[in-house]
C-alpha cells in the first residue's frame, strides 16, 4: 500500500534526494568511495559544500553581505548561539510556542529578555499582533512557523531592530525578503535534509557587537571565515541537503513551492472546515502552510482513536498531533505531493460517511 508521509520532522524528502544520497553512499562523485568515508577536505566534498552554499543563496535571493553556514547541533544549539553572538544587554522575543520558549530560556542566560507578547494562555493557537518591539533591544527573535501548533508568520515583518528568525519548519516554503533579517537559522530535518545539519544565514554586520568572549566553535565568525569547514561538517546531511536544493531549483524554486504549498494547505483546510467530524485548532489568519492541525469536533471526541486507526490502515503515516495539543497534525512540507493531501481528504470523507 502507498504510504503518505505526514511526519512533522524528520519528515518527507524528495525521492530525488533519497535516491541520489543512496547512490553517493555507494559511490560518491565517481571516487569509488562512499560519501561517508571521504575527507571533508577532498576536492569532491569541497565542491559539494561550495555548491550547497551557492544554491542556498541563489534560491533565496540572498544579497551580498550575508553568509550561509552549515553547522551541527540542531536548531536547539542556535537558541544559545544567537544570544551568545548578538545579545549585549537586552533582546526581545515573541513567544509563539514551545520552540520559542526554549529559545527564550537560553537567551536569559546572556542578558535581559523582554517577551513582547505571548499566546501561551490559549495553547499558542494564534500569532500575537499589535505588540511593540523595544527600540533598545539588540535584536527581536521570532519563530516563523510553529511546528507543534500549526501557526505561521507568513510575511516578512518590519522590525526596528535586527530581526532573528527560527525558520526550521518553513525555510524554502516561500520566497523571503532576506534583507529584512539579520539572522535566520533552522534544523534541516523538516524541509531540507536528514537530521544532523543546521543552516544559518547571517548578515556580517550583525556580528562583532557583543563585549563577551565567544568560544571558537560557538562563534559565527569562525564558521564564516572557514566556510563551514572549521571542523568536520556533517558531510552526509550536507550532501543530501544539496540534492534537495538541486531538486528545488529544477522544480521552479521557492516561488513554485509557495504556489503548491498554498494549494495543498487550502485543500486540506477547506475539508477540515467542511467536514462535520473535524475542526481546526488555530486562528484562520495564522494557519500554517506546513503543519495543519485539527481535532475531532466536540460531539465526535470519542472517535479520535478510531479515526487514527482508520487513517493508518489507509497508509496515512505520522498524523498524530503533538502530545501537548492532541488530535491530528498533517505536515505538508515541500516534498509532500498533492496526491497525499487528496488521499487524506478522501479518508476524512469516508470516515464522515460512516459516522456522521
Ligand atoms: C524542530 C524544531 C526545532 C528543534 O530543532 P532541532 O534541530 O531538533 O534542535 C526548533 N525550532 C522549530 C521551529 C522546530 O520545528
Amino acid at each position: 500500500m502507498k504510504k503518505h508521509n505526514f511526519y512533522a520532522g524528520p519528515s518527507i524528502l524528495p525521492q530525488f534526494t533519497i535516491e541520489n544520497t543512496a547512490k553517493a553512499v555507494m559511490d560518491f562523485a565517481g571516487t569509488g568511495l562512499s560519501v561517508m568515508e571521504v575527507s571533508h577536505r577532498s576536492k569532491e566534498f569541497v565542491a559539494v559544500m561550495d555548491q550547497a552554499q551557492a544554491l542556498f543563496k541563489e534560491l533565496l535571493h540572498i544579497p551580498d553581505g550575508y553568509s550561509v553556514i552549515f553547522l551541527g547541533g540542531g536548531a536547539s544549539t542556535q537558541f544559545a548561539m544567537v544570544p551568545y553572538n548578538l545579545l549585549n544587554k537586552k533582546a526581545a522575543y515573541l513567544n509563539t510556542g514551545a520552540w520559542a520558549k526554549k529559545a527564550i530560556k537560553e537567551a536569559k542566560l546572556f542578558g535581559e529578555v523582554e517577551v513582547v507578547a505571548s499566546s501561551e494562555e490559549t495553547t499558542f493557537n494564534y500569532i500575537p499582533k499589535g505588540y511593540k518591539i523595544p527600540e533598545d533591544a539588540d535584536y527581536f527573535h521570532i519563530t516563523t512557523n510553529n511546528t507543534i501548533y500549526g501557526t505561521e508568520i507568513k510575511t516578512d515583518i518590519d522590525c526596528p531592530v535586527p530581526l532573528v528568525a527560527d525558520m526550521s519548519s518553513d525555510i524554502f516554503s516561500r520566497p523571503i525578503d532576506i534583507s529584512k533579517y539579520a539572522l535566520i537559522y533552522g534544523g534541516a530535518q523538516k524541509n531540507l535534509a536528514p537530521a544532523g545539519v543546521t543552516f544559518v544565514i547571517v548578515k556580517h554586520d550583525a556580528l562583532g557587537k557583543v563585549e563577551r568572549n565567544i568560544p571558537t566553535m560557538l562563534n559565527y565568525q569562525t564558521h564564516i571565515d572557514k566556510e563551514s569547514m572549521f571542523n568536520t561538517p556533517p558531510v552526509l546531511p550536507v550532501y543530501a541537503a544539496l540534492q534537495t536544493l538541486i531538486w528545488l531549483k529544477d522544480n521552479g524554486g521557492v516561488e513554485a513551492m509557495e504556489k503548491k504549498n498554498i494549494e495543498k494547505a487550502q485543500l486540506l483546510y477547506d475539508e477540515i472546515d467542511r467536514n462535520k467530524l473535524f475542526v481546526g485548532t488555530v486562528a484562520k489568519e495564522d494557519r500554517s502552510l506546513m503543519n495543519i492541525c485539527f481535532v475531532m469536533n466536540d460531539e465526535f471526541k470519542n472517535l479520535e482513536a478510531e479515526f487514527y486507526q482508520f487513517a493508518s490502515e489507509r497508509g496515512m503515516i505520522g498524523i498524530k498531533g503533538h502530545r501537548s495539543v492532541g488530535g491530528f497534525r498533517a505536515s505538508t512540507y515541500n516534498a509532500l505531493p498533492k496526491e497525499s493531501v487528496l488521499a487524506l481528504i478522501e479518508t476524512m470523507q469516508e470516515f464522515e460517511k460512516m459516522k456522521a
